[in-house]
């Protein structure tokens, strides 16, 4: 399981910093006790067509015993591409600047990849605008008018839920794409949302959706 916190540095400072990179220690997600850290693991993230090597620490609960990952904010999951790059591509396409085939150059990214994420974003456009819509209201923000275009009503959602978000510590420097990971657990281009939570200070907050009540996250 993971969990990803509002990591503010950039890809190479993290990546710099090996296995000394800071994490906030987070609670458990489950049962909300106390966890510790507990070793961890390497993988890569890329960034302008050059992959870093990025230490993920774990945590692990001592009442339930359970480990999770603490992925930094600017991470996917399962997805070696880095968050904002594909957020970048996914804004231009929505908001009609350019074609995938522009946006993905301006991104440095092949054409093939970013249609692969804007395509991904697209199938789930219709839940994330209504997911992020609820929590823009939950933070205090504006509710969004939903819009004909799923993917444009998606981003102006996480637009307006990353307003409301910025409004609290910590969030504003991390931009919108990189609250959008963080909100989504990573999955923002998963198939399916396994861990919806948004981490600000100690509160966590969960968006309402109906398929995520009940799993266990
Ligand atoms: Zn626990």
């Amino acid at each position: 399981m993971s969990m990803v916190w509002p990591c503010p540095l950039t890809v190479d400072a993290y990546a710099s910093l090996g296995r000394a990179v800071r994490v906030p220690r987070p609670e458990c997600p489950s049962c909300s006790s106390p966890v510790v850290f507990w070793s961890g693991y390497w993988r890569h993230v890329r960034r302008r067509e050059r992959e870093r090597k990025i230490f993920i620490p774990r945590v692990r609960c001592r009442a339930c015993g359970v480990t999770h990952a603490l992925l930094p904010a600017f991470v996917l999951v399962r997805r070696l591409d880095a968050a904002e790059p594909a957020g970048a591509v996914i804004g231009k396409v929505a908001g009609g600047a350019c074609g995938v085939r522009r946006a993905a150059a301006a991104a440095g990214v092949p054409h093939t990849t970013a249609r692969g994420w804007v395509r991904r974003f697209t199938a789930r456009a219709g839940e994330l605008a209504v997911s992020f819509s609820a929590l823009a209201v939950e933070l205090g923000g504006e509710a969004v008018r939903p819009q004909p275009d799923p993917l444009r009503s998606a981003v102006a959602a996480i637009g307006a839920a990353f307003t409301a978000a910025a409004g609290l510590p910590g969030w504003a420097a991390l931009g919108r794409w990189r609250f959008a990971c963080a909100v989504t657990g990573g999955s923002l281009l998963a198939a399916s949302a396994t861990s919806p939570f948004l981490i600000i200070g100690r509160r966590r907050f969960m968006p309402p959706r109906s398929s995520w009540r009940g799993r266990v996250p």
